[in-house]
């Protein structure tokens, strides 16, 4: 059967494709289904493949860099460890609908990108490093965020490098299949392209302020937790653009199809000494999004704050890392409500505050 366009004409050989790829259609989709299929293993291979890349996301380079190697985007020594048995922590590496068990990896691939250079990654988080435990400074703070920013525009980088190849995962399929698989995949193309932008914008005014030194265009709020015993931490780090409040505001618009700016929030987690970790929110001082998203946050009574904390780090998914003792003490129905905010919309997450989930308890919060 002939394919037709939009309108339902039909298409000429030597016609744009109907998917939109720029190709004639005897060059793109004429004959795909007579292709060899590609089984979804084989997808899934091809697009972590075409997703690797190595790249110095410091503002100076290429000036200065050295080779590039795995840097960790959640502190090693200090926060891996303090979730790690045997040397492994616990994570969801795939989000697979129905999926119930974490998978296991090593604290040496834990939350690592290539995302800098030896040189620049060491320069840069010094300050993070040099200190036996995070001591809660606004440069540990910012650069905190600063690494948050940098691990999202890396997979933002991959996750746009990446999706062509599930574009090509469609020969062999049925015509209905293939019209299936490329508009979905080139929404996930806008969605990316639209995110990239965004944390892009945020990242350059963070370089700005790394290269100076100067913290004070940023605002900062810190919630110091005390670890249980028995239990640990739940580690995330990455970058969000809340666009309502907790209880429900709205403080910023995403509109597909006239894009604004949208403002980002930060976060990270390290850990202090004295059985407390802090969990660090940060954003530039001129943006309202975030700091009203985080007025709805400050506004949750300790206990409340607490289960939030968790829920988000799940909600947000992506380089979340846990103890499997703590994973193992849940109840079915609180690793049913985690596995929920896993698979749901990131921008409107529906937590449940009453849980007693989270491995820790607030110990006090700082705005700086
Ligand atoms: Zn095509
Ligand atoms: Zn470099």
């Amino acid at each position: 059967m002939a394919m037709k366009d939009a309108i339902g004409k039909k298409l000429g050989r030597n016609e744009p494709c109907w998917c939109n790829s720029g190709e004639k259609y005897k060059r793109c989709h004429l004959s795909r289904e007579q292709g060899r299929i590609v089984s979804h293993g084989e997808v899934a291979h091809n697009f972590e493949i075409a997703m690797k890349h190595e790249i110095c996301l410091h503002p100076d380079a290429p000036q200065d860099c050295t080779n590039i190697s795995k840097a960790h985007s959640l502190q090693k020594a200090r926060v891996l460890n303090a979730i790690q048995a045997f040397n492994h922590v616990y994570t969801f590496l795939l989000p697979i609908k129905g999926r119930r068990t974490p998978d296991k990896i090593s604290i040496d691939k834990a939350s690592t990108f290539t995302g800098f250079c030896n040189h620049h990654d060491n320069r840069t988080f010094e300050p993070l490093e040099k200190t036996r435990f995070f001591e809660g400074t606004k440069e540990q703070m910012f650069l905190l965020g600063y690494k948050a920013i940098c691990w999202e525009y890396f997979g933002r980088i991959a996750l746009i490098k990446g999706l062509p190849t599930i574009l090509n995962s469609d020969q062999g399929r049925p015509r209905d299949q293939q019209v299936n698989i490329q508009r979905t995949t080139q929404l996930q193309q806008v969605g990316a392209e639209l995110a990239e932008l965004n944390i892009r914008w945020l990242k350059l005014l963070m370089d700005d302020a790394l290269k100076a030194k100067n913290y004070l265009s940023f605002e900062a709020y810190e919630v110091v937790v005390s670890i249980l015993p028995g239990c640990s931490l739940v580690a995330a780090t990455g970058t969000i653009f809340p666009v309502q409040s907790l209880n429900g505001k709205k403080i910023q618009t995403f509109d597909r199809t006239n894009p604004v700016r949208l403002e980002g929030l930060t976060f990270g987690i390290d850990v202090r000494g004295n059985g407390t970790a802090s969990i660090v929110f940060l954003w530039p001082k001129a943006d309202t999004a975030p700091r009203s998203y985080i007025k709805s946050v400050d506004a949750l009574d300790d206990r409340q704050l607490a289960e939030y904390l968790v829920q988000f780090f799940f909600s947000y998914l992506e380089n979340l890392h846990f103890a499997k003792t703590w994973w193992d003490s849940l109840s079915t129905s609180d690793q049913y409500l985690l596995i929920e905010l896993m698979e749901s919309d990131i921008t409107e997450p529906h937590y449940d505050l009453q849980r007693s989930i989270a491995p820790w308890r607030v110990m006090s919060r700082n705005w700086l």
